[in-house]
């Protein structure tokens, strides 16, 4: 029986009151008012009880549908057998976009009703969780951030009951009694609610403005880590899925579900569970061990808040804007952070060397100390997995399920991008001291003749100054963010034939964040959310990312649980004299981080699993980067930008100049991009490795400027911590797909061209994870995919 306790909030009511129907249609037509009811907080349904039911709805006669058998009820016997708590799933989203004509129409938005006082989710689980979701402007949102830290604590304990008892019914079936239900079915519902749920807990440690909760957030997902890593050792579950796979029908199932379940077995192996028990035990251990590092790592970095504290006079070359935003520290002197809006401006344009090298040794000394031994046990470890697992390496285990496939493909891949790009470089470097020599002749510092980490962005930025002549802060003035989000979302909306609406809610993280809904332009179906969390603050993840916080893919009742993701930057905040500008780097940025969050909606599966950015990791990269380009192109940029005094366009000048100097700096920038990736292999094609050492080997190897003495990137380097190992490859070879996409479609056939923008919705978005990306491409291309416009847009020939 279910134990859940329920928490007060208002559901809309049906009466009809409104003269006008809310579509137009002259017929009698419906309004919404509370009533009081209550959230089922395990299943999310809201629930009121018998009197409240009777009083809201008695007096209609349509029929209800039975939840349990499917069939019509009419309201006559309803009222009669109305249990005393009843689960009634009303849809916002349908009522307000479904044509209400009559009163059976109304019926049609009430689903689904469901006639039991148990709730449908006791079928897996005893217990819910102690959420209150207050999300009541968007339903179908699963995600409720007025949490308590005891809350976190509370519902992690309750959420790892729950799934367990899943998979243990999953486990207990035996092997001549499996079906689709009790072993498939059983699970994917669970992954369903389990990511929606799991993300409700470990997103805190990212985003809250407080300290008490990302602590309670990260403490609890090193225990759902550690959970998640017995659960991926479930011999039992295994056991049953292999033995679904010799059903007879299987072969007749619906590929995605046979592709499911082939998933599942191949993640199994890739685990061991094929493997002698004692093998198990000591793979499990490790992965153990390297989930709680991974987590280390990436608080650390989070955590991070060196200031350093500059004289006005050394901060020179520095926009006024930036240094009046700064704080002022001890005798009058400004305080500059390590975060990324302090610390690239310095690096681009503070004029003094000394300064520029301050920081950027000391941002490359960023938990120097304790990511680097974290970074070289997770390497030792990897490797020690690796080898349990009958790999010859930890990158062998990564890419067998990449693109890619193997290191050897990888190394060829990036060694030959790397010959291809040394004459570029060479005259880039050689233009980079001859700038130098000048500045330290103009300004008397010493030159030492050659390039040094310190000098790179400096020297990049100024290389596009004078020689495409864009001038980045008077570009910066045409960029307000508001105006720049409006553009941005406009454009997704146009391309991909979408509706965004911003919805008014309290039911967020901090007050910076805002919310708003996804409609399919055709059918005006809710298709999911997405959150956008903008702006700097002290503990908040200091990169930009999306992160997906509710799957879209099928809910146990077989409706579909809409897919909610957030885009977390860090955008400048505005001032009191301006508004929040941003450089055109992070415009892109902007568009980039946008591209997953629309992944992650468009994406239309049956399972979790195969949910949105859910793709091979060397492909992942491939959208977000393809929109890319739509912040190099006029068309595109006008609708993004205006002046935010005058609210005048770009000028022509400016922007033409602007689109030339992306092949800027080719050399070099690319150059990095392959010193990561190869750094990257490096460490994770040997059994150990002395990280600062690697690394400085590597940037001499390929770009020819060694590390800075007494720093190790390599601990700052979050990819590595986990998610990315053996991996960073990946956004460079997925370029090469987004190239060729771009090129081939939309540049061909128009970028705002909204039948490019739907076949790209539909071939490449829509599937997920559902279908390889080979075989996506295929479909979007209509043949293979090729290089050469890839080396093209690096200003390379084939
Ligand atoms: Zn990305």
């Amino acid at each position: 029986m279910m134990t859940a306790s329920y928490c007060k909030i208002s559901i809309l009511r049906l009466c009809r009151v409104h003269p006008k129907c809310l579509r137009g249609c002259s017929a009698s037509a419906v309004a919404f008012s509370p009533v009081h009811a209550h959230y089922c907080t395990s299943c999310v349904v809201p629930v009121v009880d018998r009197d409240t039911y009777s009083q809201a709805f008695g007096n209609s006669s349509f029929s209800l549908k039975s939840y349990s058998s499917n069939t019509r009820v009419p309201l006559s016997y309803v009222n009669s057998q109305l249990p005393k708590k009843i689960h009634v799933g009303i849809k916002r989203e349908t009522l307000t976009t479904v044509k209400i004509r009559n009163q059976y129409s109304i019926f049609r938005l009430c689903r689904p009703v469901l006639l039991t006082n148990q709730c449908p989710t006791s079928l897996h689980h005893n217990q819910g969780s102690t959420r209150k979701i207050s999300n009541m402007a968007a339903d179908g949102i699963k995600l409720s951030w007025n949490v308590k830290k005891e809350q976190i604590e509370k519902d992690t304990d309750v959420l790892m009951e729950r799934v367990k008892t899943v998979y243990d019914s999953v486990g207990a079936v035996k092997d001549d009694q499996v079906t689709f239900d009790n072993v498939v079915k059983a699970a994917a519902d669970c992954d369903c609610w389990y990511a929606v749920e799991r993300n409700n807990i470990d997103f805190f440690q990212h985003v809250s403005p407080s300290k008490e909760l990302r602590d309670a957030s990260v403490a609890a997902d090193k225990k759902l880590s550690e959970f998640d890593v017995e659960l991926s050792m479930r011999q039992d579950v295994f056991d049953s899925f292999v033995a679904v796979e010799k059903l007879p029908d299987f072969k007749s199932w619906k590929p995605e579900s046979r592709r499911f379940v082939e998933r599942v077995i191949k993640i199994g192996k890739r685990n061991g569970l094929h493997l002698p028990t004692e093998i198990q035990e000591q793979i499990k251990g490790i992965k153990k061990r390297m989930s709680d590092l991974s987590i280390d790592f990436s608080t650390n970095l989070n955590e991070e808040s060196t200031t350093i504290e500059f004289k006005e006079e050394e901060l020179v070359g520095l926009p006024e804007d930036f240094v009046k935003s700064l704080e002022k520290g001890s005798d009058g002197k400004l305080k500059v952070t390590l975060k990324y809006p302090h610390y690239f401006p310095c690096m681009k344009k503070a004029r003094n060397p000394e300064t520029r090298k301050i920081m950027e040794t000391a941002f490359n000394s960023r938990c120097m100390k304790e990511n680097t031994r974290i970074l070289e046990d997770l390497v030792r470890l990897r490797d020690e997995k690796a080898k349990l697992l009958g790999y010859p390496t930890h990158a062998h285990y990564i890419l067998e399920m990449r693109m890619a496939k193997k290191p050897e493909i990888v190394a060829e891949f990036l060694s030959s991008l790397k010959d291809k790009l040394q004459a570029l470089k060479k005259e880039e470097l050689d233009l980079f001291r001859q700038y130098k020599k000048e500045e330290c002749e103009k300004y008397g510092f010493p030159d030492d003749g050659q390039i040094n980490n310190w000098d790179l962005r400096y020297f990049m930025n100024m290389a596009e100054e004078k020689k495409y002549a864009v001038d980045q802060q008077k570009l910066k003035e045409y960029f307000p963010m508001t105006v720049v989000t409006k553009g941005l979302l406009k454009i997704y909306q146009d391309l991909l034939g979408l509706v965004f609406t911003q919805i008014k809610t309290t039911d967020v993280w901090h007050e910076d964040v805002t919310l708003y809904s996804v409609k399919d332009k055709k059918t005006e179906e809710i298709i999911g959310y997405f959150y956008l969390d903008l702006h700097p603050r002290e503990g908040k993840y200091g990169h930009a990312a999306c992160f997906g916080l509710q799957p879209g893919c099928l809910s146990a009742d077989g409706s579909r649980q809409v897919s909610v993701a957030a885009m977390v930057a860090n955008f400048t905040k505005p001032t009191a004299e301006q508004p929040s500008l941003l450089t055109h780097d992070e415009v892109e940025t902007y568009f980039h981080e946008f591209g997953h969050v629309m992944h992650q909606i468009c994406a239309k599966t049956d399972y979790a699993l195969f949910s949105g950015t859910n793709v091979e990791r060397d492909f992942v990269e491939a959208p977000s980067q393809m929109l890319e380009n739509w912040v190099w192109e006029r068309e595109p940029l006008l609708r993004m930008s205006s002046h935010y005094k005058d609210e005048s366009a770009i000028p022509d000048d400016l922007l033409e100049k602007l689109t030339l100097s992306r092949q800027a700096n080719a050399g070099v920038f690319n150059l990095r991009q392959i010193t990561l990736g190869t750094f990257d292999q490096r460490i994770h094609t040997r059994s150990e490795a002395n990280t600062a050492a690697v690394y400085s080997e590597t940037c001499s190897d390929i770009l020819g400027i060694p590390a800075t003495k007494g720093t190790n990137m390599a601990a700052t380097f979050g990819h590595l911590g986990g998610g990315y190992d053996a991996q960073y490859y990946g956004y460079m070879w997925s370029e090469v797909f987004c190239m060729d996409m771009f090129a081939s479609k939309f540049k061909k056939e128009g970028v705002m061209n909204p039948e490019v923008g739907d076949l790209y919705r539909r071939c490449i978005l829509q599937p997920g994870g559902s279908l390889d990306a080979d075989e996506m491409l295929r479909n979007f291309l209509g043949r293979e995919p090729q290089q050469e416009a890839f080396l093209a847009s690096k200003g390379l020939k084939a």
